[in-house]
């Protein structure tokens, strides 16, 4: 297995061969705890955050690596972290986002004004939360809360959403998904771009050396330039600068290996219809990880129903509907807490197909 190269940032000059995991995914609490997942950002220093419900397991040190949290809704065990969260992030020199369903905004907005900010002009670190909120599955609504200005409410407008994608940049996004509990709750799934890996020993191979050029190399490829587009290579041996000009379509069948991106799904509180079913299926397709909430035995079901809830073994069908790769169930219901072993193979029996 290869270093990456140095200087390598986010992403950048991955020459690994092997299967390098952008995405390390883990349950902020055991299943039966408040739900949550915490994804930490290989080669960077970043981590998104679904749900913001205990998050006492959550050090200062990935808290305040969080860069997005998408909250599902605003029930107490998926948003009472809120203030934990916010406590860290004073004093910070920070923007974070935060996505959620209709009444956010409101929600953030009310959470905020219950803490008195009158010494707020006195701090030097800008600390700023971008809301996001999905009013409607086509329209998002920005509204940002700065420390400075005591985080009176400042309204940046709204958006049209296109494919539920709430999150758009050059190697990942993040699509919501409204689906019905009783009350809209969103699901998500993080998916990064198709990636794109050089191999250093074949750019060595043609004579060349590594340098900021693979990634003009990447963006030509992504954006599906034509094979006889020239790309200027330039790099430094020895300190002394060596250019060429290569066409990309010999370039990329040479040094680069492409292999589809990650994706992670995060599904909890889903009412077991049609609807939800089929947005579920479609927004965890072929997902690397699907976690979703199995909060009930199977033989509750009509409880489950009661409820808006999933049993154990509609998790797992869902999960086998939609082809993921890996489920993790959780969100289990504490009336099942002696139960934790059926639970868990009520739902990967389903998965399987059993
Ligand atoms: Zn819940």
């Amino acid at each position: 297995m290869s270093e990456p190269l140095p200087g390598s940032t986010d992403n950048a000059w991955t020459t690994d061969d092997a299967v390098t995991r952008r995405f390390v995914s883990e349950l902020l609490n055991d299943p039966f705890g408040d739900p949550g997942v915490f994804v930490d950002f290989a080669f960077s220093r970043r981590a998104v955050l679904f749900d913001l419900g205990d998050l006492s397991a959550l050090s200062a040190r990935k808290l305040l690596r969080i860069s997005d949290v998408f909250v599902s809704h605003m029930h107490v065990d998926h948003f009472i972290g809120f203030d934990r969260l916010l406590r860290h992030l004073i004093g910070r020199e920070k923007t974070v986002c935060l996505c959620g369903p209709p009444g956010f905004t409101d929600a953030v907005r009310h959470k905020l004004e219950a803490y008195t900010w009158n010494l707020t002009a006195r701090y030097q670190a800008r600390l700023n939360l971008v809301v996001n909120e999905l009013v409607t599955p086509l329209r998002l609504r920005t509204t940002q809360f700065r420390l400075q200005s005591a985080f009176q409410p400042e309204d940046r407008g709204e958006l049209y959403v296109e494919d539920g994608i709430v999150l758009s940049e050059p190697d990942l996004w993040v699509r919501a998904e409204m689906i019905d509990h009783g009350t809209p709750c969103l699901a998500f799934a993080l998916e990064e771009r198709e990636r794109i890996n050089i191999w250093r020993n074949e750019v060595e191979a043609l004579g060349l050396g590594v340098g900021p050029w693979l990634n003009a190399l990447k963006e030509a490829m992504r954006g599906g330039a034509p094979d006889d587009t020239p790309i200027q290579i330039r790099w430094r041996t020895n300190g002394e600068i060596s250019e060429r000009v290569l066409p990309l379509g010999q370039l990329a069948r040479k040094v680069t290996r492409t292999q589809p991106g990650e994706k992670i799904a995060y599904v909890v509180d889903a009412r077991h219809t049609v609807e939800n079913i089929a947005r579920i299926v479609e927004l965890a397709k072929d997902a690397d990880t699907l976690f979703i909430e199995a909060a009930f035995l199977d033989e509750a079901a009509s409880l489950a129903a009661e409820r808006n809830h999933l049993t154990a073994g509609q998790a797992g069908s869902i999960a086998r509907l939609a082809d993921a790769k890996r489920m993790v169930p959780f969100h289990f219901s504490p009336r099942h807490m002696d139960d934790a072993d059926r639970l868990h193979e009520q739902a990967l029996a389903a998965f399987a197909g059993k």
